[in-house]
């Protein structure tokens, strides 16, 4: 079988290329001409030496998942559908601001920990994407939007809040960390990817020594018995541990603090008492907040918390000196906002049957 070099961060690629026998400066080239210049086949990349560029026609290949769909909202935000094999999909979502271009990606098909509010755990996990489908996402939104080299840079930040759990996909997700961050590759600050994590704290250790981006942690509740319910990680990592985790990260974080996500559940984490008891929990970690109203889906059981509601609860916080954003809905029109990316075969939700018919309408006109 061809190796796909989309696998490789620049280290393993020259280790690659010295088991062929090819210097160094070659993996380099071969990155920029991937990740630079949206090269997804050898004879492209016409600097290299014929000789080898006939050797890697014979033994590798640059395979990046097949684009199904690609959409636009009327708000200018843009989603992409991926085929992952096997009738499998993930999702990425560009959504465009005035000083930044975020790109929101996914780690997972599907995801295991099943917190109970989020569509994407409520349809099981399927299974890791490899290196290469996890920067194939990239890959597509710059080819999407036709990046060059030459022209500004368009995705300025990425945020790992697609589909999945980053943390549980551990070394693949740091080789896809470590191509963007590189400047033969992507050429991304690290203080602007943010991986974000449920909370799996030997992870967030690890991340810290070996890949420190700015990280974010979905809290969701101020005290362990209702996170018990809505994040069920939490039984194995309490809020004290996570908190704990959040200060060790920060020895080594790009940025001096954390962002606390917070989804805003009607009657469930939104009360005046648990924004207080809020405050009293993160007293010691310094954090920012992002309060994400509640998107809905089919049967979820959950409704998103009254704006008044939103409003006191960020009042309490900003009051208490901390920095509060309440996340916009963007792309509704498209189904692209947090915790409604779709992507599996197994869901079965009217959603994913409206994906399958623009799939099967689109497939011909690719
Ligand atoms: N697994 C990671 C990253 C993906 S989810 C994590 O949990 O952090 C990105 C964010 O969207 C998380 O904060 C997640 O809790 C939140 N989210 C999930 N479902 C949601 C929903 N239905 N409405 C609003 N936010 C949701
Ligand atoms: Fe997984 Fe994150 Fe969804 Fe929880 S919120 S089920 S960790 S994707």
């Amino acid at each position: 079988m061809k190796t796909n070099l989309l696998n490789f961060d620049l280290n393993g690629l020259t280790e690659h290329f010295a088991q062929m026998g090819e210097k160094p400066f070659r993996a380099k080239q071969v990155m920029r001409w991937m990740h630079q210049s949206g090269a997804a086949g050898f004879d492209e990349m016409t600097d290299l030496a014929k000789s080898l560029r006939a050797k890697l026609n014979d033994q590798a290949v640059v395979a990046v998942p097949d684009l199904l769909v690609s959409q636009e909202s009327s708000d200018g935000t843009r989603k992409w559908l991926l085929d992952v094999g096997t009738g499998n999909g993930v999702e990425t979502v560009f959504i465009p601001e005035s000083e930044r271009g975020t790109l929101c990606i996914s780690s997972q098909v599907g995801c295991a920990l099943e917190c109970t509010f989020c569509s994407t755990g409520r349809q099981g996990f399927n299974r890791n994407l490899t290196a290469a489908e996890i920067i194939g996402q990239l890959w597509w939104a710059n080819k999407a939007m036709g990046v060059t080299p030459k022209n500004e840079r368009v995705i300025s930040n990425v945020v790992m809040m697609g589909m999945g759990e980053p943390l549980a996909n551990f070394d693949n997700v740091v080789t896809a960390l470590s191509i963007m961050l590189d400047d033969h590759g992507y050429g991304l600050s690290r203080r602007r990817v943010t991986v974000s994590t449920s909370g799996m704290v030997p992870q967030m250790d690890r991340l810290k020594e070996v890949m420190p981006v700015a990280l974010a942690v979905s809290l969701h509740a101020s005290n362990d018995a209702v996170r018990d319910q809505i994040v069920p990680l939490n039984k194995k990592y309490p809020l004290k541990e996570l908190m704990a985790a959040c200060r060790r990260y920060l020895e080594k974080a790009p940025r001096d603090f954390v962002t606390f996500e917070y989804v805003m559940l009607d009657g469930v984490n939104d009360k005046l008492q648990h924004a207080r008891e809020l405050v009293e929990l993160v007293r010691d970690v310094p954090c920012k907040f992002n309060l994400i109203p509640f998107n809905p889906f089919p049967n979820s059981g959950y409704n998103r918390s009254r704006n008044e509601n939103i409003r006191i609860f960020r009042d309490v916080l900003q009051q208490a000196g901390f920095v509060v954003t309440v996340r916009k809905t963007r792309g509704d029109d498209i189904d692209a906002a947090c915790g409604q990316l779709a992507g599996q075969v197994k869901d079965k939700t009217r959603r994913q049957q409206k994906w399958q018919q623009i799939v099967l309408e689109q497939r011909g006109s690719l």
